[in-house]
């Protein structure tokens, strides 16, 4: 098996001091590529009674290798289906926190594991095993429309149960309701802070005017976005550093009420805002800002 790099090439014409992350901070195992589904969109082209798991001696050494040079700290476990074989995915949870130092582990899923009888035993057997993940372990049901639309009659079930699991261990159990619409803001609010990073303030002008008129149309507006794009305009209006400061902590106190958080985890679980905001107010890089919100959360 051939060395894993030390860090990330960088990206070309990047200058070492100003590239905001360069050290990756996880991996993704894709622990098998059988699934009971058959989604047209799968990359993967998994089927119904086909594919194969990942071998168990190689995930060992991946994750030896990895957590050796601290690339182990935010994992995600997926497939194909990554509860196709919960005894095996229950192994590699318990391998991943034997000391590798992993933080986070995310486990998106079609959903379709609560329909076994067992269903309960299992969730309960995570939840346990959650309380030993220092950051979270996160368990995502992707319930978008077209996976609702593939469920057929068990879209039901599937959704009944998973409400249950949601009430009882909120903690673990999450749906992902990522849709069009969601994609598009978090895309617009992405594309304010890098050329807010890189200083293109006239292009920030003709981008806020877009986005007011993106939210006019919305269908599903959330607060976090309308919030925003104020904050971000305040900004621009902004002459100094210390004015500027302000509005970067007004944000901040904005988007830890928890009336803003309210709706919002969909776009917040892709981009660490808070860490943004964090850095910009103690005059941080950003992933210093990550970095020191992970220790704080590994020390509780
Ligand atoms: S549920 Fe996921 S892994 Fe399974 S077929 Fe659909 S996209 Fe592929």
């Amino acid at each position: 098996m051939e060395a894993l790099p030390d860090i990330a090439p960088l990206p070309a014409g990047a200058s070492r001091s100003r590239c905001m992350a360069r050290v990756p901070l996880g991996c993704v195992f894709y622990l098998t590529t059988r699934c009971q589904q058959r989604c047209a969109h799968c990359w993967l082209e998994c089927q119904p009674d086909q594919g194969a798991d990942m071998d168990p001696a190689m995930f060992s050494e991946i994750v030896r290798r990895a957590a050796a040079q601290g690339l182990l700290r935010v994992v995600t476990l997926t497939g194909g289906e990554p509860f196709i074989d919960p005894d095996r995915l229950l192994e590699c949870i318990r391998e991943l926190l034997a000391g590798h130092g992993v933080l986070e582990i995310f486990i998106p899923t079609n959903g379709l594991w609560v329909l076994a009888d067992d269903y309960r035993g299992l969730a309960e057997e995570l939840a346990f095993i959650g309380q030993f993940v220092p950051y979270e372990l996160r368990i995502a049901w992707s319930m978008n429309r077209w996976n609702l639309k593939q469920l057929g009659r068990n879209a039901r079930p599937v959704a009944q149960r998973w409400r249950e699991l949601e009430h009882r261990f909120p903690q673990v159990f999450r749906r992902r309701t990522l849709e069009r619409e969601d994609l598009q803001s978090l895309a617009r609010i992405l594309s304010l802070i890098l050329h807010f990073e890189m200083g293109n303030n006239v292009l920030l002008e003709s981008l806020l005017r877009s986005a007011t008129r993106f939210l006019q149309k919305k269908n599903r507006l959330y607060d976090l976005e309308r919030r925003f794009f104020h904050f971000m305009s305040e900004l621009m209006r902004a002459p100094s550093k210390q004015e500027q400061k302000r509005a970067f902590q007004k944000m901040r106190e904005e988007l830890s009420s928890s009336a803003v958080l309210a709706g919002t985890q969909a776009l917040l679980q892709t981009f660490d805002l808070e860490a943004w905001l964090d850095a910009k107010i103690k005059g941080l890089s950003f992933a210093t800002a990550v970095r020191m919100k992970w220790n704080e959360r590994q020390k509780k």
